[in-house]
């Protein structure tokens, strides 16, 4: 068989694939000649495919993605923004409410401050996503929305650019994000969060408010735990006063006060003992509507601290391990479901089923639960030899049957990222936003208090309930506290 043949093969699929969704664009409201416009050229990008299935949040440790996510670099740069853009930041303070080191810290982390908002056309993106069946579910959920903004004509079609999950511009606000909340800050009827800074900040801003973020608070307070308190022994959902808190022996790192006592707060100690731990509040929860993972809140919340002048956490993180290559998550994922601790397929995505598996792993093994794939994780996994088979002599040959006997070799998913194969069944994860950007996907939601308001968040797409919030105590503005206050 021929290249050309091969080729041509892919490009009929294609075109038949682009085709398939053309009913329900028209049903959403897009004209033919839009639907034209967008798919005129289309060829699937199999580096879509192959970022899709890279998710660092997962199988890096948090310390490493927050130390990365908050790096010299990114706080010097955001420091130079917060001066440069002093009176929009102040304009945007007053109309919305939203702490400026927290808007300048969501910028930096998720665009590089508009340096790396992705170059990938966003409907080829999601098109691309549908169409080899990656994370399809998720892409069928943005590409009306992001047919419609181009029908808008809220960006040229040319600029109309995005991570490989469509995440775009400044603020990478995924298109139905962007068609709920995006917002149109200098009033020329235009929300163009890719080139215009003020309508890129207000829009992060409008989101944030409308994600109940509390005037004048805090994200979170780093604190110290009284010895015998294990926090692998609470759930992350279990939502007290920051006074009920207190009572258990829980106080701040600096031994300062908490300025209010009565903050609905959940404990988050993302290494159990072994690394900082925090009470959050409301205001995490917040950011957590703009992408859900607790790593990527916690390095916001952090940025924003540290823009605000404010030392790193006093406790260190582990720095024991090292993250798994894509075979070493396949494995990991296949003898975790070999010996029950999760369904699904090994596809070496790491995602929510995943994480929950290791959490049940780390929980049958008492273990710290920190639900992370670690090499230390796999190793022990490995180590555990399921118990060999009864075996009749005749098949042994007079040879002893070794009770080493090697696990399943893992099955290697396609790497090639070619378009057109059949991914696992499994339903998708989320998406998470590329390396670059430090931006990530899906972590388990916190929930109990209040419901958020509905509608879709800022950049990663939602299989379990969106992290709900406390009551807060009346807005009050003014300096929030950060998690490690120094004086
Ligand atoms: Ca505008």
């Amino acid at each position: 068989m021929g290249l050309g043949t091969v080729l041509g093969a892919k490009e009929a699929y294609s075109a038949k694939c682009v085709e398939s969704l053309w009913p329900s664009a028209n049903r959403a409201g897009v004209t033919r000649a839009t639907f034209n416009r967008a798919f005129q050229g289309f060829q699937p990008d199999p580096e879509v495919v192959e970022a899709a299935k890279y998710q660092p949040e997962y199988v890096k440790p948090i310390g490493e993605y927050v130390d990365r996510a908050v790096s010299a670099k990114r706080l010097e740069k955001g420091k130079e923004k917060l001066l440069e853009y002093k009176p929009l930041l102040d304009a945007l303070e007053a109309r919305y409410g939203v702490d400026r080191h927290i808007l300048v810290a969501i910028w930096g982390v998720e665009s590089n401050y508009g340096e790396q908002p992705g170059d990938k056309n966003v409907i080829h993106s999601l098109a691309t996503l549908i169409c080899s069946g990656t994370k399809s579910k998720y892409a069928r959920s943005q590409i009306n929305s992001a047919l419609k903004i181009m029908q808008r004509g809220d960006v040229p079609f040319e600029i109309m650019n995005g991570s490989w999950a469509g995440a775009m511009g400044h603020t990478q606000f995924i298109p139905t994000t962007y068609t709920a909340y995006a917002a149109d800050y200098d009033g020329d009827g235009k929300r163009d969060i890719w080139t215009n800074i003020p309508d890129a900040l207000a829009s992060t801003a409008s989101y944030l408010k409308v994600s109940k973020w509390q005037p004048g608070q805090t994200w979170g307070y780093e604190v110290k735990l009284p010895s015998g308190l294990n926090p692998n022994r609470i759930s992350k959902n279990t939502l007290k006063t920051v006074g009920q808190w207190q009572k258990l022996g829980i106080v701040r790192i600096n031994g300062q006060p908490f300025p209010r006592p009565g903050d609905k707060a959940s404990l988050f100690a993302p290494e159990g003992t072994r690394g900082p731990a925090f009470l959050v509040l409301n205001n995490f929860r917040s950011i957590r509507r703009y992408n859900v993972a607790e790593a990527y809140a916690l390095a916001v919340g952090h940025l924003a601290d540290r823009l605000a002048g404010y030392g790193p956490f006093v406790q260190p993180w582990p720095t024991d391990e090292k993250r798994l290559s894509l075979e070493q998550r396949t494995e990991l994922q296949q003898l975790l479901i070999s010996r029950g601790f999760m369904g699904g397929d090994a596809d070496g995505i790491i995602g929510p089923d995943t994480l929950d598996g290791v959490r049940s792993y780390q929980r049958a093994r008492k273990l710290p639960v920190d639900g992370y794939p670690t090499q230390t994780i796999l190793n022990m996994l490995r180590a555990e030899i399921p118990p060999p088979l009864p075996v009749r002599k005749s098949e042994v040959l007079g040879q002893t049957q070794s009770a080493e006997a090697v696990p399943p070799l893992p099955a290697i998913q396609d790497q090639t990222g070619s378009i057109g194969q059949p991914q696992p069944a499994k339903a998708p994860p989320p998406p998470a936003v590329e390396d670059q950007t430090g931006s990530i996907g899906q972590a388990q939601p916190a929930n109990g208090g209040i419901e958020l308001p509905s509608g879709p968040p800022a950049n990663a797409a939602t299989n379990g309930p969106l992290p709900a919030i406390g009551s807060g105590e009346p807005a009050t503005l003014g300096a929030g506290e950060p998690a490690v206050r120094q004086n």
